[in-house]
């Protein structure tokens, strides 16, 4: 099974990327994640993606297109993987495309997640309390908002078109949420 998870900030890609890895035995690979470990160990990668994450950025595609193509080829991800956080924009979507068919490991579905806007600021302002990240802060989180609404939502269109597509209600809780996406994915 090779899956993306996507949807804004806050919906629960994390919670439903983890819940899918345990239930179909293939990782979740957050991008999120590679740049917050590469932060913590002060690696090169970390030092370069550093200041856009602070302030709620994107990290350029040439850096975050080459951990995805380095992730996807490691020995874990030959059975499958669910990729949360990536693409978030449209050459993300051509260089994930361009991956792929060079892996000959073609996408299977898309699970789109969704939520009210309040729902969404109430879990990131529980989660900016629990977790201290760096770009937690006001003003990176409405800038990580806006980007997802300008750059990424409109990516879902291209996976409808696809026919890969699949909404689901973020707004509930995780455990029922993810066994209705595995009901409907098999
Ligand atoms: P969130 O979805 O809450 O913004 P993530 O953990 O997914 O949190 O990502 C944290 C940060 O890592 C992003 O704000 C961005 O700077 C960087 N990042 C993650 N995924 C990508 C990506 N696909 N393209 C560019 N930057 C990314």
């Amino acid at each position: 099974m090779r899956l993306l998870i996507m949807g804004p900030q806050g919906v629960g890609k994390g919670t439903q990327a983890a819940l899918l890895s345990t239930h179909y035995g293939i990782p979740a690979i957050s991008t999120g994640d590679i740049f917050r470990y590469n932060l913590k160990n002060h690696t090169p990668l970390g030092v370069k993606a550093q200041a856009y994450i602070d302030r709620g950025e994107l990290v350029p595609d040439d850096l975050t297109n080459s951990i995805v193509g380095d992730r996807l080829t490691q020995a874990d991800a030959v059975q499958g993987w669910i990729l949360d956080g990536y693409p978030r924009n449209a050459a993300q979507v051509d260089a994930l495309d361009a991956i792929l068919t060079e892996l000959g490991t073609p996408l299977d579905r898309v699970v789109a997640l969704h939520a009210d806007h309040d729902v969404l600021l109430a879990r990131m302002s529980r989660r900016a309390k629990l977790e201290g990240r760096s770009d937690d802060t006001p003003d990176a989180i409405a800038r990580r908002l806006d980007t997802y609404e300008r750059e990424t939502a409109p990516l879902l269109e291209v996976y409808r078109d696809r026919g890969q597509l699949l909404e689901v209600d973020g707004s509930g809780d995780a455990e029922s949420i993810s066994a209705s996406i595995i009901g409907i994915l098999g």
